[in-house]
């Protein structure tokens, strides 16, 4: 038993069923229902609802006398509902004396009804609360009401006798007498009652089953064609999307996926496009920083040895502007690994920040102060403007590397001017004076970014100018770095730049 439930897990997870399958028992799930509705209703409940449609139809007889017994023409009016419904009709007097009397049916119990009988049912309506009905069989001589079966017992019509022989299982025809008190000029008030046929519907509920026979075979036949037919079209552009997604699995970015026919197929194949059209970029961005990052490895490491090899062999080169090239090219090196190493646990989420409350202005002053010594004699001014000292909490060293990189990359790009404002302000919020935000900018006079770059400078190894220049070192990862940091922050970022006039990099904190 274990077994046989395990492996029926084992198909409902590992092998599910076709789209063919599924539609298929769907759609005789649907056809199921809908024949048993038409079984119930059609077949099993045809009789019940005959009935109570004709008991209505006697009751709404009924009222319409009611509503006109003071009129003139009763008698006509009486006469015209008698004919109209197929029903015979008797307004008694409270003694049981015949007031209005309208006779259609062939063996009305009405009208073989005795005084006696009449009587009698004039007190069970009046005992009934004013409303008493009745069954008697047709074809039987048998009569359902006990106390008065003797003296209304019919006999079966010779013509019904013939008739019943090909059709040995029809039930009697069935006679509702309804009756009902009413109010009418006389103080004693009246008594309506309506005698109604009520046909035996037997033949109708065989023809109506075995219409059914042949609904079922129909829509048996009927769902396995849909299901068919919808699966083979549906199932079409999924196998193909499918193939299209292993070659894509494969490393064929340049696969392109045809959605055809349905909203869902289409939208997936859009997804799928896309999806092949980013790792074609991220394919591309990742042969760019393998070349990049072994020419950027390859050059320092090259100039190292070189000057290293120089001073050892040569008495002449072993001087201290050798050795501060190979420094420099050291820490060089090391910025680069670093970053490296910065961008994958930043964005791996294995690094988590450690937020103090400090002073941002003053770690701010510092580095530009630092950086203002640093590039001085290579002709870079650094301002920094604010007006006032802002205190906040967050992971001072991870801020300060977010700014340092905004700032190193204003000094790379700056303009022959060689100046770089940096500028703190203060964002009120009106409607919420609880959030307030620190606006720290860095502005530089370069030659800007395109419109095109724009929206990529803040993605991994993204750099705008593609072919490696020396002058201007870079990682593609500095913006990157700054994004991950102020997103751990909860905090905002952004740019503005305008070709030829420079641009301004911007994060925002809050206070
Ligand atoms: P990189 O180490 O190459 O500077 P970044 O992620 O810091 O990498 O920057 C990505 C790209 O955005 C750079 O290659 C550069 O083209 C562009 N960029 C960044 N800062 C500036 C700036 N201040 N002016 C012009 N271009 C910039």
């Amino acid at each position: 038993m274990k077994t046989k439930r395990k492996s029926f897990l084992q198909w409902k997870k590992g092998n599910p069923l076709s789209i063919k399958w599924k539609l298929f028992l769907f759609l005789l799930g649907f056809c199921t229902v809908l024949l048993i509705l038409l079984w119930l209703f059609q077949v099993v409940f045809l009789n019940n609802f005959y009935k109570a449609i004709k008991i209505n139809e006697i009751k709404s007889v009924a009222s319409s006398i009611e509503k006109n017994i003071e009129s003139d023409d009763i008698s006509t009016i009486i006469e015209n509902i008698s004919l109209d419904t197929d029903v015979c009709i008797e307004v008694l007097s409270a003694n049981g004396d015949v007031l209005y009397s309208s006779h259609v049916l062939k063996n009305c119990i009405i009208h073989s009804m005795s005084t006696f009988e009449k009587n009698e049912l004039i007190s069970r309506t009046n005992a009934n609360k004013g409303e008493f009905l009745e069954y008697f069989d047709r074809t039987s001589v048998y009569h359902q009401n006990e106390s008065i079966n003797d003296q209304i017992r019919e006999e079966i019509p010779e013509d019904d006798i013939d008739f019943k022989a090909p059709i040995p299982e029809r039930s009697p025809q069935q006679s509702i007498v309804y009756s009902k008190s009413i109010d009418d000029k006389s103080e004693d008030g009246a008594v309506v009652v309506i005698n109604s046929v009520i046909s035996p519907i037997d033949a109708t509920v065989n023809t109506l089953r075995v219409q059914l026979y042949y609904i079922t075979g129909f829509m048996i036949l009927f769902s396995v064609l849909l299901a068919l037919i919808i699966a083979k079209r549906v199932s079409k552009p999924i196998e193909a999307i499918n193939k299209s997604a292993k070659m894509l699995a494969k490393g064929n970015y340049d696969i392109r996926f045809a959605g055809g026919g349905y909203k869902e197929i289409s939208e997936l194949s859009d997804t799928l496009n896309y999806t092949a059209k980013e790792l074609s970029k991220v394919e591309l961005l990742r042969q760019e920083l393998i070349a990049n990052i072994s020419h950027d490895l390859r050059t320092p490491l090259t100039l190292i040895s070189g000057y290293a090899e120089a001073m050892r062999d040569l008495p002449n080169e072993n001087n201290s502007e050798n050795a501060q090239i190979i420094v420099d090219e050291t820490q060089r090196l090391t910025t680069l690994v670093n970053d490296v190493m910065d961008i994958s646990k930043l964005q791996s989420g294995t690094h988590t920040i450690d937020p103090l409350s400090y002073n941002l202005t003053a770690n701010i002053d510092e580095t530009v102060t630092r950086m203002n010594k640093l590039m001085h004699s290579d002709g870079y001014h650094i301002d920094f403007v604010y007006d006032q000292e802002i205190s906040l909490t967050a992971d001072e060293t991870r801020i300060s590397q977010a700014f340092y990189n905004l700032l190193i990359n204003a000094i790379n790009y700056t303009g022959s001017d060689k100046r770089i404002t940096v500028s703190q302000t203060i964002i009120k919020n009106c409607e919420n004076p609880s959030t307030t935000w620190v606006h720290i900018q860095v502005k530089d006079t370069g030659e800007g970014i395109t419109a095109e770059d724009l929206p990529y400078i803040w993605e991994r190894y993204y750099m705008v100018d593609k072919t490696h220049k020396r002058a201007v070192t870079g990682t593609g990862l500095g913006l990157s770095i700054v994004k991950s940091i102020i997103d751990m922050h909860g905090g905002r970022y952004g740019v503005s730049s305008k070709i030829s006039e420079g641009s301004i990099f911007w994060f925002d904190l809050k206070i």
